[in-house]
């Protein structure tokens, strides 16, 4: 059986976990959770990293941070996870969905301006499969309408736009390392802040409210509520766990990149005709974060997981598109987007994780082929 995904764990792990266990400090903010910060800091290029308990709560504080509340108005792309727009939702805001672009998932940077309305005060780009959206473009018209954007880089750790690191170019950006990332602590992630203005806040909201990370640094001799917030940081122990992973992270990017290459490879020349391969516009780097392919149909695709499922190969679809969701399909009063409910029905995600053997790339892209060999000519 060759599942979607599997964590990999680079063994280093537990002996940290031991480590942050033995020194008595197991709670937020001690001795690994700033070697984290530092590493995304220095690689990066990112002004400010707190680690947080997921990308959600990430993208939670995002919206604290721009005080999002009732009324306002938040531009997303349809086909995406819950939490890109659940965060904004949850503090009152309107989401209103853009579509996908028909090259990739990610939303369509020309029908943004669109959706603009005198209430709209941020853009949310989701990085789809860790390919960049078009960056310049959504910067240049958030600075023409005085928007904010937040990135949601959750899938797009170590992966770039025109040399720039996703999530240092919005505002703020936030990251995931649940157990299905490249890299991961198990439930995880991180909130970056590129504009400084946002650090002291951003540090206060994360505290429950209260200054006690200036406390620490001896910047204010008590501390006490002085903001609303909750508690967003993770303990030293998931620190523990993302350090291991972190210095394991040319290792592991260099292996699901010749995984997510050889699927190419091999799939190019079955491609034609038949699906759709990844496209990676010129602007952007992969990180190989996940292996798509877009199928002509819902049934074509259906079949094919099928037959996969019965060699024992398992694949997924991936989001069913937010405005068609039952929270809000009564809700949803904006036009049709084609292009988001085209990749609901026909993207389908191929396994890919570190332990996964080149071997059985060839072995799945090989049942594709037979399968598509059966699907042209009506067998299946
Ligand atoms: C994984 C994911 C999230 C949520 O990450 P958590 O760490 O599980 O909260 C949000 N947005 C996108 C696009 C994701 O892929």
């Amino acid at each position: 059986m060759i599942p979607f995904n599997k964590p990999f764990l680079t063994g280093k792990e537990t002996d940290y976990i031991k480590d942050a266990v033995a020194s008595l400090k197991i709670s937020g903010d001690g001795v690994f959770t700033k070697k984290c910060h530092q590493f995304f800091e220095n690689k990066y290029g990112f002004k400010k990293v707190l680690l947080t308990t997921s990308c959600t709560d990430a993208l939670e504080m995002a919206a604290i941070l721009l005080d999002i509340k009732e009324g306002d108005e938040v531009i997303a792309p349809a086909y995406t996870f819950v939490s890109t727009v659940n965060a904004f939702a949850l503090r009152g805001a309107k989401i209103i969905f853009a579509d996908s672009s028909k090259e990739n998932p990610n939303l369509d940077a020309d029908k943004i301006e669109q959706l603009i309305t005198p209430k709209t005060k941020v853009i949310v780009p989701v990085h789809y499969a860790g390919i960049a959206c078009d960056m310049d473009k959504i910067m240049a018209i958030a600075k023409k309408h005085k928007l904010f954007v937040v990135e949601d880089a959750a899938q797009a750790i170590d992966s770039y736009y025109k040399g720039k690191a996703l999530g240092s170019i919005g505002h703020m950006s936030a990251f995931s390392f649940h157990e299905t990332k490249n890299i991961i602590s198990g439930e995880g992630g991180m909130l970056v802040i590129n504009d400084e203005k946002y650090v002291n806040r951003a540090e206060i909201i994360r505290e429950k409210g209260t200054n006690r990370s200036a406390f620490f640094r001896g910047e204010v001799d008590k501390y006490g509520w002085v903001d609303i917030g909750s508690s967003f940081l993770p303990s030293e122990i998931i620190a523990a766990f993302l350090y291991a992973q972190i210095e394991n992270l040319e290792k592991i990017q260099a292996k699901r990149g010749l995984l997510w290459e050889t699927y190419l490879g091999i799939l190019a020349p079955i491609s034609k005709g038949n699906f759709r391969l990844p496209v990676i516009p010129d602007f952007a780097t992969k990180n190989a974060h996940m292996f798509y392919i877009v199928l002509n149909s819902l049934d074509q695709r259906t079949k094919l997981i099928n037959h996969l499922r019965s060699k024992g190969i398992h694949s997924v679809f991936h989001y069913l598109s937010l405005h068609k969701s039952p929270f809000y399909k009564d809700k949803y009063k904006g036009a049709a987007l084609e292009h988001s409910d085209l990749y609901q029905d026909n993207l389908l995600r191929l396994p890919l994780y570190f332990d996964l053997t080149l071997n059985e790339v060839e072995f799945i892209c090989d049942e594709i082929m037979y399968f598509m060999e059966e699907y042209q000519s009506g067998i299946k």
